[in-house]
Protein backbone atom coordinates (compact mmCIF):
# COMPACT_ATOMS: atom_id res chain seq x y z
CA UNK A 1 0.00 0.00 0.00
CA UNK A 2 2.92 2.38 -0.33
CA UNK A 3 2.26 5.72 -1.98
CA UNK A 4 -1.36 5.20 -3.02
CA UNK A 5 -2.28 8.85 -2.35
CA UNK A 6 0.79 10.28 -4.11
CA UNK A 7 0.39 13.21 -6.46
CA UNK A 8 3.34 13.14 -8.80
CA UNK A 9 4.35 15.56 -11.49
CA UNK A 10 6.74 14.06 -13.96
CA UNK A 11 7.63 14.95 -17.53
CA UNK A 12 4.44 16.89 -18.05
CA UNK A 13 2.14 14.10 -16.81
CA UNK A 14 0.15 14.42 -13.59
CA UNK A 15 -0.42 11.03 -12.00
CA UNK A 16 -2.87 10.96 -9.11
CA UNK A 17 -3.66 7.92 -7.07
CA UNK A 18 -1.26 5.54 -8.87
CA UNK A 19 0.74 3.19 -6.76
CA UNK A 20 4.53 3.30 -7.11
CA UNK A 21 4.23 -0.27 -8.26
CA UNK A 22 2.00 0.87 -11.15
CA UNK A 23 4.54 3.46 -12.22
CA UNK A 24 7.48 1.12 -12.23
CA UNK A 25 5.69 -1.56 -14.17
CA UNK A 26 4.27 0.78 -16.82
CA UNK A 27 6.62 1.67 -19.75
CA UNK A 28 9.06 4.53 -19.06
CA UNK A 29 8.20 7.92 -20.60
CA UNK A 30 11.31 7.34 -22.70
CA UNK A 31 13.06 9.11 -25.54
CA UNK A 32 12.01 10.54 -28.90
CA UNK A 33 10.32 7.69 -30.80
CA UNK A 34 12.72 5.97 -33.24
CA UNK A 35 10.63 6.79 -36.31
CA UNK A 36 10.55 10.46 -35.39
CA UNK A 37 14.30 10.38 -34.78
CA UNK A 38 14.91 8.77 -38.16
CA UNK A 39 12.75 11.31 -39.99
CA UNK A 40 14.28 14.28 -38.16
CA UNK A 41 17.76 12.84 -38.62
CA UNK A 42 17.30 12.61 -42.38
CA UNK A 43 16.08 16.20 -42.45
CA UNK A 44 19.15 17.33 -40.55
CA UNK A 45 21.58 15.35 -42.66
CA UNK A 46 20.08 16.91 -45.79
CA UNK A 47 20.40 20.37 -44.28
CA UNK A 48 23.99 19.72 -43.12
CA UNK A 49 24.95 18.31 -46.54
CA UNK A 50 23.83 21.54 -48.22
CA UNK A 51 25.48 23.70 -45.57
CA UNK A 52 28.81 21.90 -45.82
CA UNK A 53 28.84 21.88 -49.59
CA UNK A 54 27.53 25.34 -50.42
CA UNK A 55 28.32 27.37 -47.30
CA UNK A 56 26.06 29.84 -45.53
CA UNK A 57 24.07 30.69 -48.66
CA UNK A 58 23.58 33.60 -51.03
CA UNK A 59 23.35 36.92 -49.21
CA UNK A 60 23.99 35.44 -45.75
CA UNK A 61 26.69 37.53 -44.04
CA UNK A 62 29.70 35.67 -42.70
CA UNK A 63 29.75 37.98 -39.69
CA UNK A 64 26.13 38.70 -38.69
CA UNK A 65 25.27 42.36 -38.37
CA UNK A 66 23.35 41.94 -35.12
CA UNK A 67 23.37 43.93 -31.91
CA UNK A 68 23.96 42.23 -28.55
CA UNK A 69 20.66 40.82 -27.30
CA UNK A 70 19.02 40.50 -30.74
CA UNK A 71 18.99 36.70 -30.65
CA UNK A 72 18.07 36.45 -26.97
CA UNK A 73 15.10 38.75 -27.59
CA UNK A 74 13.66 36.16 -29.97
CA UNK A 75 14.07 33.21 -27.60
CA UNK A 76 11.36 32.21 -25.10
CA UNK A 77 12.17 33.44 -21.60
CA UNK A 78 11.56 30.05 -20.03
CA UNK A 79 11.65 26.42 -21.05
CA UNK A 80 8.39 24.84 -22.23
CA UNK A 81 6.55 22.70 -19.70
CA UNK A 82 5.38 20.29 -22.35
CA UNK A 83 7.48 19.12 -25.25
CA UNK A 84 7.67 21.00 -28.53
CA UNK A 85 7.66 19.07 -31.78
CA UNK A 86 10.97 18.77 -33.57
CA UNK A 87 9.91 20.46 -36.81
CA UNK A 88 9.03 23.59 -34.88
CA UNK A 89 12.41 23.52 -33.10
CA UNK A 90 14.25 23.02 -36.37
CA UNK A 91 12.35 25.99 -37.82
CA UNK A 92 13.51 28.07 -34.82
CA UNK A 93 17.07 26.91 -35.47
CA UNK A 94 16.85 28.17 -39.03
CA UNK A 95 14.91 31.35 -38.37
CA UNK A 96 16.13 32.53 -34.96
CA UNK A 97 19.57 31.02 -34.47
CA UNK A 98 20.95 30.79 -38.00
CA UNK A 99 20.88 34.58 -38.57
CA UNK A 100 23.01 34.88 -35.43
CA UNK A 101 25.75 32.51 -36.56
CA UNK A 102 29.22 33.68 -37.47
CA UNK A 103 30.03 31.36 -40.33
CA UNK A 104 33.27 29.73 -39.34
CA UNK A 105 32.38 27.12 -41.88
CA UNK A 106 32.56 29.56 -44.80
CA UNK A 107 35.52 29.55 -47.22
CA UNK A 108 35.68 33.33 -46.77
CA UNK A 109 36.05 33.10 -43.02
CA UNK A 110 39.61 34.44 -42.73
CA UNK A 111 39.64 35.91 -39.21
CA UNK A 112 41.76 34.69 -36.26
CA UNK A 113 42.54 31.10 -37.35
CA UNK A 114 39.83 29.38 -39.39
CA UNK A 115 38.35 26.09 -38.29
CA UNK A 116 36.55 23.83 -40.76
CA UNK A 117 33.98 21.26 -39.76
CA UNK A 118 34.71 18.61 -42.39
CA UNK A 119 32.20 15.95 -43.38
CA UNK A 120 34.01 13.07 -41.63
CA UNK A 121 34.37 15.12 -38.44
CA UNK A 122 30.69 16.08 -38.40
CA UNK A 123 29.75 12.42 -38.78
CA UNK A 124 32.20 11.60 -36.00
CA UNK A 125 30.51 14.10 -33.67
CA UNK A 126 27.14 12.56 -34.45
CA UNK A 127 28.32 9.03 -33.76
CA UNK A 128 30.18 10.08 -30.61
CA UNK A 129 27.03 11.71 -29.26
CA UNK A 130 25.01 8.60 -30.01
CA UNK A 131 27.26 6.14 -28.20
CA UNK A 132 27.79 8.60 -25.33
CA UNK A 133 31.17 7.39 -24.15
CA UNK A 134 32.96 8.87 -21.20
CA UNK A 135 36.67 8.21 -21.72
CA UNK A 136 37.74 8.85 -18.14
CA UNK A 137 38.72 5.30 -17.16
CA UNK A 138 39.74 2.49 -19.44
CA UNK A 139 36.71 0.53 -18.32
CA UNK A 140 34.29 3.37 -18.88
CA UNK A 141 35.31 3.16 -22.54
CA UNK A 142 37.94 0.60 -23.50
CA UNK A 143 37.56 1.43 -27.20
CA UNK A 144 37.40 5.20 -26.58
CA UNK A 145 40.57 5.06 -24.49
CA UNK A 146 42.49 2.90 -26.93
CA UNK A 147 41.31 4.79 -30.00
CA UNK A 148 42.42 8.08 -28.41
CA UNK A 149 45.88 6.73 -27.69
CA UNK A 150 46.22 5.16 -31.15
CA UNK A 151 44.95 8.21 -33.06
CA UNK A 152 47.38 10.43 -31.18
CA UNK A 153 50.18 8.05 -32.11
CA UNK A 154 49.11 8.51 -35.74
CA UNK A 155 49.11 12.29 -35.42
CA UNK A 156 52.43 12.24 -33.57
CA UNK A 157 53.99 10.21 -36.38
CA UNK A 158 52.39 12.40 -39.04
CA UNK A 159 53.99 15.54 -37.60
CA UNK A 160 57.28 13.76 -36.92
CA UNK A 161 57.46 13.82 -33.12
CA UNK A 162 59.44 10.89 -31.69
CA UNK A 163 57.67 7.70 -30.58
CA UNK A 164 58.58 8.51 -26.98
CA UNK A 165 55.77 11.11 -26.92
CA UNK A 166 52.48 10.09 -25.34
CA UNK A 167 49.38 11.99 -26.38
CA UNK A 168 45.90 12.63 -25.10
CA UNK A 169 43.11 14.96 -26.13
CA UNK A 170 42.17 18.13 -24.28
CA UNK A 171 39.43 20.63 -25.09
CA UNK A 172 41.60 23.63 -26.00
CA UNK A 173 45.22 24.72 -26.30
CA UNK A 174 44.65 27.11 -23.41
CA UNK A 175 43.98 24.20 -21.09
CA UNK A 176 46.77 22.12 -22.68
CA UNK A 177 49.28 24.87 -21.90
CA UNK A 178 47.98 25.24 -18.38
CA UNK A 179 48.40 21.48 -17.86
CA UNK A 180 51.95 21.81 -19.19
CA UNK A 181 52.76 24.54 -16.67
CA UNK A 182 51.25 22.46 -13.87
CA UNK A 183 53.42 19.52 -14.98
CA UNK A 184 56.45 21.84 -15.02
CA UNK A 185 55.69 22.73 -11.41
CA UNK A 186 55.53 19.05 -10.50
CA UNK A 187 58.74 18.41 -12.44
CA UNK A 188 60.41 20.65 -9.86
CA UNK A 189 59.38 18.11 -7.29
CA UNK A 190 61.48 19.57 -4.47
CA UNK A 191 59.01 22.47 -4.29
CA UNK A 192 56.44 19.96 -2.94
CA UNK A 193 53.58 22.04 -4.28
CA UNK A 194 51.27 19.12 -4.90
CA UNK A 195 51.39 18.27 -1.19
CA UNK A 196 51.94 21.57 0.50
CA UNK A 197 50.39 24.06 -1.90
CA UNK A 198 51.78 27.56 -2.39
CA UNK A 199 49.93 29.75 0.07
CA UNK A 200 51.44 30.64 3.44
CA UNK A 201 54.93 29.48 2.49
CA UNK A 202 57.27 32.41 2.86
CA UNK A 203 60.23 30.18 1.98
CA UNK A 204 58.80 29.49 -1.50
CA UNK A 205 60.58 31.60 -4.11
CA UNK A 206 58.61 33.32 -6.85
CA UNK A 207 58.11 30.80 -9.65
CA UNK A 208 58.72 32.14 -13.13
CA UNK A 209 57.86 31.03 -16.65
CA UNK A 210 59.21 32.48 -19.87
CA UNK A 211 57.44 33.09 -23.16
CA UNK A 212 57.92 35.59 -25.93
CA UNK A 213 56.02 38.85 -26.02
CA UNK A 214 54.15 37.30 -28.96
CA UNK A 215 53.03 34.18 -27.02
CA UNK A 216 49.30 33.56 -26.72
CA UNK A 217 47.46 35.11 -23.78
CA UNK A 218 46.59 31.61 -22.55
CA UNK A 219 50.12 31.26 -21.17
CA UNK A 220 49.54 34.20 -18.86
CA UNK A 221 46.08 32.89 -17.98
CA UNK A 222 47.59 29.52 -17.08
CA UNK A 223 50.17 31.24 -14.89
CA UNK A 224 47.43 33.27 -13.20
CA UNK A 225 45.38 30.13 -12.57
CA UNK A 226 48.32 28.21 -11.16
CA UNK A 227 49.29 30.95 -8.75
CA UNK A 228 52.49 32.14 -10.47
CA UNK A 229 50.73 35.42 -11.11
CA UNK A 230 51.10 37.83 -13.99
CA UNK A 231 54.40 38.88 -12.44
CA UNK A 232 55.61 35.29 -12.72
CA UNK A 233 55.51 35.47 -16.52
CA UNK A 234 58.57 36.91 -18.17
CA UNK A 235 57.79 38.18 -21.65
CA UNK A 236 60.92 37.89 -23.72
CA UNK A 237 61.37 40.41 -26.51
CA UNK A 238 61.34 39.23 -30.11
CA UNK A 239 63.55 39.95 -33.09
CA UNK A 240 62.46 41.86 -36.18
CA UNK A 241 60.35 38.94 -37.39
CA UNK A 242 58.67 38.33 -34.03
CA UNK A 243 60.72 35.35 -32.85
CA UNK A 244 61.79 34.99 -29.24
CA UNK A 245 65.38 36.10 -28.71
CA UNK A 246 67.30 33.29 -26.98
CA UNK A 247 70.01 35.69 -25.78
CA UNK A 248 67.38 37.70 -23.89
CA UNK A 249 65.80 34.52 -22.58
CA UNK A 250 69.11 33.49 -21.06
CA UNK A 251 69.60 36.94 -19.56
CA UNK A 252 66.14 36.87 -17.98
CA UNK A 253 66.72 33.42 -16.46
CA UNK A 254 70.08 34.50 -15.07
CA UNK A 255 68.60 37.68 -13.61
CA UNK A 256 65.77 35.77 -11.95
CA UNK A 257 68.10 33.21 -10.48
CA UNK A 258 70.38 35.93 -9.17
CA UNK A 259 67.35 37.58 -7.55
CA UNK A 260 66.38 34.34 -5.79
CA UNK A 261 63.43 33.50 -8.05
CA UNK A 262 62.81 29.98 -9.30
CA UNK A 263 62.60 29.56 -13.09
CA UNK A 264 60.28 26.68 -13.97
CA UNK A 265 59.47 26.53 -17.66
CA UNK A 266 59.84 28.10 -21.07
CA UNK A 267 57.00 28.23 -23.59
CA UNK A 268 58.11 28.44 -27.21
CA UNK A 269 55.58 29.07 -29.95
CA UNK A 270 55.49 27.57 -33.44
CA UNK A 271 53.04 29.81 -35.25
CA UNK A 272 52.31 32.77 -33.00
CA UNK A 273 48.77 34.08 -32.99
CA UNK A 274 49.47 37.50 -34.44
CA UNK A 275 52.11 36.90 -37.09
CA UNK A 276 52.61 33.07 -37.11
CA UNK A 277 56.29 33.54 -36.28
CA UNK A 278 58.32 30.51 -35.24
CA UNK A 279 60.46 30.73 -32.13
CA UNK A 280 63.97 29.21 -32.44
CA UNK A 281 63.09 26.01 -30.60
CA UNK A 282 66.53 24.30 -30.91
CA UNK A 283 68.29 27.22 -29.21
CA UNK A 284 65.55 27.50 -26.58
CA UNK A 285 65.75 23.74 -25.93
CA UNK A 286 69.49 24.05 -25.26
CA UNK A 287 68.83 26.76 -22.67
CA UNK A 288 66.13 24.65 -21.03
CA UNK A 289 68.55 21.71 -20.78
CA UNK A 290 71.22 23.89 -19.31
CA UNK A 291 68.99 25.33 -16.59
CA UNK A 292 66.80 22.26 -16.02
CA UNK A 293 63.61 23.96 -17.21
CA UNK A 294 60.50 22.34 -18.67
CA UNK A 295 60.08 23.19 -22.34
CA UNK A 296 56.50 23.48 -23.58
CA UNK A 297 55.89 24.14 -27.28
CA UNK A 298 52.66 25.86 -28.24
CA UNK A 299 52.15 24.76 -31.84
CA UNK A 300 48.38 25.14 -31.58
CA UNK A 301 48.19 26.63 -35.06
CA UNK A 302 51.47 25.84 -36.81
CA UNK A 303 52.05 22.23 -35.72
CA UNK A 304 49.85 20.61 -38.36
CA UNK A 305 51.96 22.14 -41.13
CA UNK A 306 54.56 19.46 -40.34
CA UNK A 307 52.20 16.92 -41.92
CA UNK A 308 53.38 18.39 -45.23
CA UNK A 309 56.73 16.64 -45.79
CA UNK A 310 58.48 19.75 -47.14
CA UNK A 311 57.36 21.73 -44.04
CA UNK A 312 58.65 19.24 -41.46
CA UNK A 313 61.35 21.65 -40.38
CA UNK A 314 58.82 23.98 -38.73
CA UNK A 315 59.02 21.58 -35.79
CA UNK A 316 62.83 21.47 -35.66
CA UNK A 317 63.88 21.06 -32.04
CA UNK A 318 60.40 20.07 -30.84
CA UNK A 319 61.61 16.52 -30.27
CA UNK A 320 63.38 18.00 -27.24
CA UNK A 321 60.21 19.52 -25.80
CA UNK A 322 58.80 18.14 -22.58
CA UNK A 323 55.30 18.91 -23.76
CA UNK A 324 53.74 20.03 -27.00
CA UNK A 325 50.28 21.13 -28.09
CA UNK A 326 48.69 21.23 -31.53
CA UNK A 327 45.02 21.94 -32.23
CA UNK A 328 43.14 19.88 -34.80
CA UNK A 329 40.31 22.36 -34.22
CA UNK A 330 42.34 25.04 -35.92
CA UNK A 331 43.82 23.88 -39.21
CA UNK A 332 43.05 20.17 -39.24
CA UNK A 333 39.43 20.16 -40.40
CA UNK A 334 38.04 19.18 -37.01
CA UNK A 335 35.33 21.34 -35.41
CA UNK A 336 35.61 22.71 -31.88
CA UNK A 337 36.78 21.30 -29.66
CA UNK A 338 39.89 19.18 -30.10
CA UNK A 339 43.36 20.02 -28.86
CA UNK A 340 46.07 17.38 -28.70
CA UNK A 341 48.64 17.35 -25.94
CA UNK A 342 51.86 15.35 -26.24
CA UNK A 343 54.51 14.78 -23.62
CA UNK A 344 57.66 12.73 -23.37
CA UNK A 345 57.21 12.72 -19.61
CA UNK A 346 53.84 11.06 -19.05
CA UNK A 347 55.00 10.00 -15.59
CA UNK A 348 55.27 13.66 -14.58
CA UNK A 349 51.74 14.29 -15.84
CA UNK A 350 50.51 11.41 -13.72
CA UNK A 351 52.49 12.65 -10.71
CA UNK A 352 50.83 16.04 -11.15
CA UNK A 353 47.27 14.87 -11.73
CA UNK A 354 46.57 11.29 -10.75
CA UNK A 355 44.26 10.97 -7.76
CA UNK A 356 42.12 7.84 -7.51
CA UNK A 357 39.31 7.80 -4.99
CA UNK A 358 37.86 4.44 -4.00
CA UNK A 359 34.81 4.80 -6.22
CA UNK A 360 37.00 5.11 -9.33
CA UNK A 361 39.43 2.33 -8.49
CA UNK A 362 39.24 -1.11 -10.05
CA UNK A 363 40.88 -4.46 -9.49
CA UNK A 364 42.77 -4.04 -12.76
CA UNK A 365 44.49 -0.78 -11.78
CA UNK A 366 47.80 -2.57 -11.25
CA UNK A 367 47.87 -3.80 -14.85
CA UNK A 368 50.68 -1.80 -16.53
CA UNK A 369 48.90 -2.00 -19.91
CA UNK A 370 45.86 -0.22 -18.52
CA UNK A 371 45.66 3.52 -19.11
CA UNK A 372 43.08 5.70 -17.38
CA UNK A 373 43.11 8.99 -19.25
CA UNK A 374 41.69 10.87 -16.27
CA UNK A 375 45.21 10.57 -14.79
CA UNK A 376 46.68 13.07 -17.27
CA UNK A 377 44.63 16.15 -16.50
CA UNK A 378 42.13 17.80 -14.20
CA UNK A 379 38.80 16.73 -15.59
CA UNK A 380 37.21 13.41 -14.83
CA UNK A 381 34.53 13.15 -17.52
CA UNK A 382 36.11 13.20 -20.96
CA UNK A 383 34.30 13.50 -24.29
CA UNK A 384 34.85 10.94 -27.04
CA UNK A 385 36.75 13.43 -29.22
CA UNK A 386 39.04 10.83 -30.74
CA UNK A 387 36.21 9.51 -32.90
CA UNK A 388 36.00 12.65 -35.04
CA UNK A 389 39.78 12.98 -35.16
CA UNK A 390 40.10 9.33 -36.22
CA UNK A 391 37.60 9.87 -39.01
CA UNK A 392 39.42 13.02 -40.18
CA UNK A 393 42.87 11.43 -40.20
CA UNK A 394 41.69 8.20 -41.77
CA UNK A 395 39.22 9.60 -44.29
CA UNK A 396 41.59 12.23 -45.70
CA UNK A 397 44.80 10.26 -45.08
CA UNK A 398 48.11 11.99 -44.41
CA UNK A 399 48.64 12.71 -48.11
CA UNK A 400 45.14 14.08 -48.51
CA UNK A 401 45.66 16.37 -45.53
CA UNK A 402 49.09 17.45 -46.81
CA UNK A 403 47.58 18.26 -50.20
CA UNK A 404 44.96 20.53 -48.60
CA UNK A 405 47.42 22.30 -46.32
CA UNK A 406 49.81 22.76 -49.23
CA UNK A 407 46.99 24.31 -51.24
CA UNK A 408 46.31 26.86 -48.47
CA UNK A 409 50.00 27.71 -48.21
CA UNK A 410 50.23 28.14 -51.98
CA UNK A 411 47.21 30.49 -51.95
CA UNK A 412 48.87 32.50 -49.18
CA UNK A 413 52.21 32.77 -50.93
CA UNK A 414 50.57 33.80 -54.21
CA UNK A 415 48.71 36.55 -52.39
CA UNK A 416 51.93 37.58 -50.63
CA UNK A 417 53.63 37.97 -54.02
CA UNK A 418 50.73 40.05 -55.23
CA UNK A 419 50.89 42.29 -52.16
CA UNK A 420 54.62 42.75 -52.60
CA UNK A 421 54.08 43.84 -56.19
CA UNK A 422 51.17 46.17 -55.38
CA UNK A 423 51.55 49.81 -54.41
CA UNK A 424 49.89 51.22 -51.31
CA UNK A 425 50.00 48.04 -49.25
CA UNK A 426 52.80 46.28 -47.37
CA UNK A 427 53.36 42.88 -45.81
CA UNK A 428 54.05 43.18 -42.10
CA UNK A 429 55.52 39.72 -41.43
CA UNK A 430 56.92 36.76 -43.32
CA UNK A 431 54.26 34.28 -44.43
CA UNK A 432 55.35 31.10 -42.66
CA UNK A 433 52.11 29.17 -43.10
CA UNK A 434 48.86 30.41 -44.65
CA UNK A 435 48.23 33.62 -42.72
CA UNK A 436 49.10 37.05 -44.07
CA UNK A 437 49.75 40.20 -42.08
CA UNK A 438 49.57 43.43 -44.08
CA UNK A 439 48.40 46.98 -43.98
CA UNK A 440 47.29 49.55 -46.50
CA UNK A 441 48.98 52.89 -46.78
CA UNK A 442 46.42 55.55 -45.95
CA UNK A 443 47.74 57.97 -48.52
CA UNK A 444 48.63 55.60 -51.36
CA UNK A 445 47.41 56.31 -54.86
CA UNK A 446 43.91 55.02 -55.48
CA UNK A 447 43.81 52.54 -58.37
CA UNK A 448 42.43 53.95 -61.58
CA UNK A 449 43.00 57.46 -60.33
CA UNK A 450 45.37 60.03 -61.77
CA UNK A 451 45.51 61.69 -58.37
CA UNK A 452 48.08 60.92 -55.77
CA UNK A 453 46.71 60.60 -52.24
CA UNK A 454 43.31 62.18 -52.16
CA UNK A 455 42.26 61.55 -48.60
CA UNK A 456 43.80 63.80 -45.99
CA UNK A 457 45.96 61.88 -43.58
CA UNK A 458 47.94 62.93 -40.56
CA UNK A 459 51.47 63.20 -41.90
CA UNK A 460 54.61 63.08 -39.79
CA UNK A 461 57.79 65.08 -40.39
CA UNK A 462 59.15 62.63 -42.95
CA UNK A 463 55.93 62.78 -44.97
CA UNK A 464 54.92 59.36 -43.61
CA UNK A 465 51.41 59.01 -42.07
CA UNK A 466 51.61 58.49 -38.31
CA UNK A 467 50.64 55.27 -36.58
CA UNK A 468 47.21 56.58 -35.66
CA UNK A 469 46.45 57.34 -39.31
CA UNK A 470 47.42 53.79 -40.28
CA UNK A 471 45.21 52.39 -37.55
CA UNK A 472 42.19 54.52 -38.43
CA UNK A 473 42.52 53.77 -42.11
CA UNK A 474 43.09 50.02 -41.85
CA UNK A 475 40.41 49.57 -39.19
CA UNK A 476 38.01 51.32 -41.57
CA UNK A 477 38.98 48.99 -44.44
CA UNK A 478 38.47 45.95 -42.19
CA UNK A 479 35.17 47.16 -40.76
CA UNK A 480 33.76 47.90 -44.20
CA UNK A 481 34.90 44.50 -45.44
CA UNK A 482 33.32 42.73 -42.48
CA UNK A 483 30.13 44.76 -42.79
CA UNK A 484 29.85 43.72 -46.43
CA UNK A 485 29.16 40.18 -45.21
CA UNK A 486 31.49 38.84 -47.92
CA UNK A 487 34.41 38.03 -45.64
CA UNK A 488 35.44 38.03 -42.01
CA UNK A 489 38.94 39.36 -41.23
CA UNK A 490 40.59 40.31 -37.97
CA UNK A 491 43.50 42.51 -36.93
CA UNK A 492 46.38 42.65 -34.51
CA UNK A 493 49.28 44.90 -33.56
CA UNK A 494 52.86 43.97 -34.35
CA UNK A 495 55.40 45.91 -32.34
CA UNK A 496 52.72 48.53 -31.83
CA UNK A 497 51.79 48.73 -35.52
CA UNK A 498 48.18 48.12 -36.49
CA UNK A 499 48.03 45.16 -38.88
CA UNK A 500 45.30 43.34 -40.76
CA UNK A 501 45.36 39.54 -40.82
CA UNK A 502 44.01 37.26 -43.50
CA UNK A 503 44.13 33.60 -42.51
CA UNK A 504 43.50 31.01 -45.20
CA UNK A 505 42.59 27.65 -43.75
CA UNK A 506 39.07 26.64 -44.59
CA UNK A 507 38.80 23.34 -46.45
CA UNK A 508 36.89 24.89 -49.32
CA UNK A 509 38.79 28.20 -49.65
CA UNK A 510 39.74 28.55 -53.29
CA UNK A 511 41.91 30.82 -55.42
CA UNK A 512 38.69 32.55 -56.45
CA UNK A 513 37.79 33.25 -52.79
CA UNK A 514 41.20 34.74 -52.11
CA UNK A 515 41.11 36.79 -55.32
CA UNK A 516 37.60 38.11 -54.55
CA UNK A 517 38.50 39.02 -50.98
CA UNK A 518 41.67 40.79 -52.08
CA UNK A 519 39.78 42.69 -54.78
CA UNK A 520 37.21 43.76 -52.18
CA UNK A 521 39.87 44.98 -49.74
CA UNK A 522 41.76 46.90 -52.42
CA UNK A 523 38.56 48.50 -53.68
CA UNK A 524 37.56 49.52 -50.17
CA UNK A 525 41.00 51.02 -49.55
CA UNK A 526 40.69 52.96 -52.83
CA UNK A 527 37.23 54.23 -51.89
CA UNK A 528 38.44 55.37 -48.50
CA UNK A 529 41.40 57.16 -50.06
CA UNK A 530 38.98 58.97 -52.32
CA UNK A 531 37.04 59.96 -49.23
CA UNK A 532 34.00 57.91 -50.22
N1 LIG B 1 48.04 29.19 -28.81
C1 LIG B 1 48.06 29.82 -29.99
C2 LIG B 1 49.37 30.03 -30.69
C3 LIG B 1 46.88 30.30 -30.55
O1 LIG B 1 46.91 30.97 -31.71
C4 LIG B 1 45.66 30.09 -29.86
C5 LIG B 1 44.39 30.57 -30.42
O2 LIG B 1 44.32 31.14 -31.48
C6 LIG B 1 45.69 29.42 -28.64
C7 LIG B 1 46.90 28.98 -28.14
C8 LIG B 1 44.43 29.17 -27.86
O3 LIG B 1 43.71 28.15 -28.46
P1 LIG B 1 42.39 27.57 -27.80
O4 LIG B 1 41.26 28.38 -28.32
O5 LIG B 1 42.35 26.15 -28.26
O6 LIG B 1 42.52 27.68 -26.32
Amino acid sequence: MIGTDLTYDHAGFTCTGDTIMDKTTSPPPGDMPPEEFRRAGHLLIDWITDYLSTGPGEGVPILPGLAPGDTAARLPASAPATGVEFDRLFADFREILYPGFTHWNSPRYMAYFPSSASGPAVLGELLAAAVSQNCMLWRTSPAGTELEIRVLEWLRDMIGLPASFFGHIVDTASISSMLALAAAREYHHDLAIRTRGMAGRPELPQLTVYASEEAHSSIEKGAITLGFGVDGVRKIATDEIYRMRPDLLREAIEADRAAGRHPLAVVATVGTTSSTSIDPVPAIARICDEYGLWLHVDAAYGGVAAIVPEKRDVLAGCERADSFVVNPHKWLFTPMDCSTFFTRRPEVMRAAFSLVPEYLSSDRDADPALVNLMDYGIQLGRRFRSLKLWLVLAWFGSEGIAERLRHHMALASELAERIEAQEGVELMAPVNFATLCFRFHPGGAARGSEDEAVEETAVGDAGEPDEEAYETFNAAVMNRANESGEVFLSHTKLKGRYTLRLAIGHLRSSAEDVRAVWELLTTLADELRRGQ
